[in-house]
């Protein structure tokens, strides 16, 4: 007999399980898990899973699916349809289906349910723990690589759900040491109050920009200078103007952060002539 998966309310045939491409959890890793051990059919550890669970949802606002009541039940049943006995059972929630876009979903939509279970061989796994494992060391990275444009990008999704939840459009990421990194889908930049364009360097830990790249190509030509010094929120509260650069903005003014205006509070004549000149130069250069 074949595996039997649970997908948002279905038992299906594991072969033929299917999530929509635009499922939160495919598209931005805007989803929890949670795994259980099976000991003769029968969930282990059963409260500590399900409250972790609870509040992993809790942490990142997604409701639980269905009360935990009518979950043990679901979980059961998908045992019960595997014939499992010695296993494990693994819970993903995500957020949903919804058309792509960082912030949650303005229509809220029901949470992503997926269940499959594994049979585990016990006599195999208590030989190896006879016999005692190895393993090796590695640098803490998680996350440390915002420099790969990956699909996990659920800090991401939260900062800019806080960005529109304040009225804002972008969410800027801010340090430990208090610099400005880059935006939730964007660089940052400002020209300051000394009139220098900047924005982080790409040492830093930020996605390296096809936009800012390009930007910088324009900057160059029209003989102007870019400073990649690192900026606080109080550097652009002082600057002249500020704008985020994307694929998806462009070279996109900005008027206010944290509220408080930057500037005159509206586009600067620099960002301003940016944007333009950005969407001439990637006109003429697309293929
Ligand atoms: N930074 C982050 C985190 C992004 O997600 C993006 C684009 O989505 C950018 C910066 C801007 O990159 P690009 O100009 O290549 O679109």
């Amino acid at each position: 007999m074949g595996r039997v998966a649970y997908v948002n309310g279905r038992f299906v045939a594991q072969r033929d399980a299917q999530v929509s491409i635009e499922d939160r959890g495919y598209q931005f890793a805007d989803a929890v898990y949670e795994v259980w051990s099976l000991f003769g059919g029968k969930l282990a550890d059963s409260e500590g899973h399900f409250a972790r669970l609870e509040r992993s949802l809790g942490e990142i606002a997604i409701p639980m699916p269905m009360s935990r009541r009518a979950l043990i039940l679901v979980l059961k049943e998908a045992v019960r349809r595997n014939r499992v006995r010695e296993g494990l059972v693994y819970l993903q929630v995500s957020r949903g289906v919804a058309p792509r876009d960082h912030p949650f979903p303005k229509t809220p939509v029901p949470p992503a349910v997926v269940i499959t279970v594994s049979a585990v061989d016990r006599a195999a796994s208590e030989a190896r723990a006879a016999k005692g494992v190895g393993v090796v060391t590695t640098p803490e990275t998680r996350w440390g690589r915002c420099d790969i444009k990956t699909v996990g990008l659920l800090p991401n999704v939260l900062a800019k759900q806080k960005a529109r939840e304040a009225g804002a459009v972008e969410a800027w990421f801010v340090d430990e040491l208090g610099f400005v990194t880059e935006g939730g889908s964007s660089n940052a930049w400002i020209v300051d109050r000394d009139g220098r364009l900047r924005t982080r360097d790409t040492n830093a830990n930020i996605l390296r920009g096809v936009t800012r790249r390009t930007l910088m190509e324009v900057i160059a030509t029209e003989g102007l200078e870019v400073d990649e010094r690192p900026f606080t929120p109080a550097d652009a509260h002082a600057a002249r103007e500020a704008f985020i650069t994307g694929a998806g903005t462009l070279v996109l003014p900005v008027v206010s952060v944290d509220g408080k205006p930057v500037g005159e509070g509206k586009p600067g004549p620099l960002a301003t002539k940016l944007r333009r000149l950005y969407i001439e130069q990637a006109k003429a250069t697309a293929i």
